[in-house]
């Protein structure tokens, strides 16, 4: 593309490596997006808007130069010199063409949306500036950034795009346009899922997790992804092609035509094998010894239930409740918004049970909401073991009766299970039930309906793993969630790639923890289903059947692979071999054992762990 290349220089193709988090390979035009801006709309416009588009650029242009004469033309007397010479920059960078001129450029070539061929131009010029040698000029890509900020809120208060982005328009919708890929220092979760049905075959970030919850938003839109490539948004240029393979966690940039060809390939060796996967959809899924096991889904949004359902989920074991509460500048849903949308994943399901998680806010996933003093918290402390989940549900008791009530009303319409995270105090569940009850009582007094309705705590803390016979006592069913379960374990933040290498689902510690959980539950008849991303990991698909799981949940587009697993399974051989492997003191020899009751099977070879 004209714009970007102008001040390229022509590179070696060269790798970046990082944490693999979805599986498949992408290759694309990278889109950096810095993460201050990721709130910047970003969607295609049809050949018939792009005039108005430049329009829209147009007028933001005049609003912001109107508001910087007028600034520079009421500055006081006293005021110094040197804000008014500012000024002037400011006004010089705005109409430099390198800014809008080729910002329009995106636009016509692209079909980017004004904001998004702006963002797209900063950062190339943000780049050039990184790039000089003089200081002074160095610095000035501050002063861009400001101006590029007015033409965005100038944007916002003008008038809005007369059409709404197409759902799910994807570059290749325009004849002759590249895959895009994003490329950013980091994404927060919410980001995340504005991309959600967006243009994107893959991303990459510098910084991240495998467990974060930005990696499992990536993975459950099911495109490859690669997080903790350090330097990743640093080094790739806007518009480079780039390779992500989200099976090794490797990034090429620039890749000569025989890695580009190699990686083509392996691209539709992936489809076909996914395809030939698939097939196995609608097949129970029960063990060769005639064990039925129930694989369920996890989703974020109501619409992923008809996904869910198309993967052969046969319900939902995860509803993340509190993607619902994000990207909504600071206002919750209220009850009446709520509760359509646990209905409408409900009715999706089509009488198959849906189990609605409680908000699991903060840590990883603050909402704009958060006081002031809930954010420096967030910010300052250790926001994973600050107010988070169930611990914020009971400080908001309002927001919690309203969310408990209109999850309650969606059972009117389906079968509803509630499930609550992160309990790890007996004080945490008599509060719980008492606003359940209080629900209830309300419920009944205004004539709503509702249903018997299961109640599940999430087993993710090792107190509750510690102290389970005492909690399920007052529980239906308990969901382990070893995202959490390994990071509270090993005291390991499960979003930092600094620390990734010791997040190990294979420590002893972890695989005693869940193996105890299963079997306590179990032993008093109690369900017991593993929702975290260890369910939908093939390699501990044998090792979970052989302790005696029945249940797990997992993203969609793992069901499949799950299932073959479950298919060629045969239980009686991995009981026998449980012992060996929970009997391992270190992680290698934990994963040893089960390689050995696998000989086929490698430890690299199942995109997760490594
Ligand atoms: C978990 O912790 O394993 C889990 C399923 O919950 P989340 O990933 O949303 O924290
Ligand atoms: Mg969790």
């Amino acid at each position: 593309m004209r714009v970007a290349r102008a001040a390229s220089i022509k590179r070696m193709s060269f790798q970046l490596f990082g944490l693999p988090v979805s599986r498949g390979f992408a290759i694309g035009r990278a889109v950096l997006v810095a993460s201050s801006r990721v709130d910047v709309a970003h969607y295609f416009i049809g050949p018939d808007r792009v005039d108005a588009e430049i329009d829209r650029l147009r007028s933001s242009r005049d609003a912001v130069a109107d508001e910087l004469s007028t600034l520079q033309r009421d500055l006081p007397p006293e005021a110094p010199a040197e804000l008014s010479a500012l000024l002037d920059v400011h006004l010089m960078l705005l109409h430099d063409e390198a800014l809008t001129g080729a910002t329009k450029q995106w636009i016509r070539e692209r079909h980017y949306n004004a904001e998004w061929a702006l963002s797209a131009q900063l950062e190339v010029l943000a780049r050039q500036f990184d790039e000089m040698e003089d200081e002074y000029l160095r610095e000035r890509k501050a002063d861009l950034e400001q101006v590029v900020e007015r033409l965005l809120r100038a944007m916002a208060r003008g008038p809005a795009a007369s059409y709404a982005p197409a759902p799910g328009v994807k570059a290749r919708d325009f004849a002759g346009e590249d895959p895009l890929v994003l490329v950013a220092s980091d994404i927060a979760p919410a980001d995340m899922l504005q991309f959600k049905r967006s243009v994107f075959m893959g991303f990459v970030t510098d910084v991240g997790g495998k467990t974060s919850h930005t990696a499992i938003v990536a993975r459950s839109m099911d495109i490859p992804a690669v997080v903790g490539a350090r330097e990743a948004s640093r080094i790739i240029r806007q518009d480079d092609w780039v390779v992500i393979d989200g099976d090794a966690g490797i990034v090429v940039v620039d890749p000569s035509p025989i890695i580009l060809e190699e990686y083509r390939f392996r691209q539709r060796q992936s489809e076909l094998s996914r395809e030939r996967l698939s097939r196995l959809r609608h097949t129970p899924a029960v063990t060769l010894d005639g064990e039925r096991v129930e694989l369920l889904a996890n989703i974020e949004m109501p619409g992923d239930a008809v996904t869910a359902l198309e993967a052969g989920a046969v319900g939902v074991g995860l509803f993340r409740s509190e993607f619902l509460f994000m990207n909504r500048g600071g206002e919750l849903p209220s009850e009446d918004e709520q509760f359509e949308a646990y209905r409408s994943a409900v009715q999706a399901m089509k009488g198959l049970p849906v189990t609605i998680r409680t908000v699991d806010i903060g840590a990883d996933k603050p909402i704009d909401r958060m006081s002031a003093s809930e954010l420096r918290h967030e910010h300052a402390l250790n926001p994973a073991l600050g107010l988070r989940a169930i611990r914020w549900s009971l400080s908001e008791p309002g927001m919690f009766r309203q969310q408990l009530r209109a999850i309650l009303r969606a059972s009117a319409y389906g079968k509803v299970r509630l499930l609550i995270p992160m309990v790890a105090h007996l004080s945490e569940v008599r509060l719980t039930l008492e606003a359940l009850a209080r629900a209830k009582q309300q419920l009944n007094e205004a004539g709503r309906a509702f249903t018997h309705v299961e109640v599940g705590a999430m087993i993710e803390v090792p107190a509750a793993a510690l102290m389970l016979p005492a909690f399920l006592r007052h529980f239906d069913f308990v969901s382990i969630g070893t995202n959490d379960l390994i990071q509270y374990t090993l005291a390991i933040d499960r979003a930092d790639e600094a620390v990734a290498h010791l997040y190990d689902p294979w420590h002893p510690a972890v695989l005693r923890l869940l193996s105890q959980t299963i079997t306590g539950a179990r032993a008093v008849g109690k369900s017991v289903c593993v929702c975290g991303e260890m369910a939908g990991d093939p390699m501990f698909t044998e090792l979970l059947l052989g302790i005696g799981l029945r249940s797990f949940s997992m993203h969609p587009s793992q069901i499949s692979s799950i299932k073959q697993r479950v298919l060629r399974a045969d239980l009686r051989h991995w009981a026998a071999h449980v012992e060996h492997v929970l009997g391992a003191d270190d992680p290698e020899r934990a994963c040893a054992a089960v390689q050995f009751a696998t000989p086929t099977l490698s430890r690299e070879l199942t995109g997760l762990q490594g």
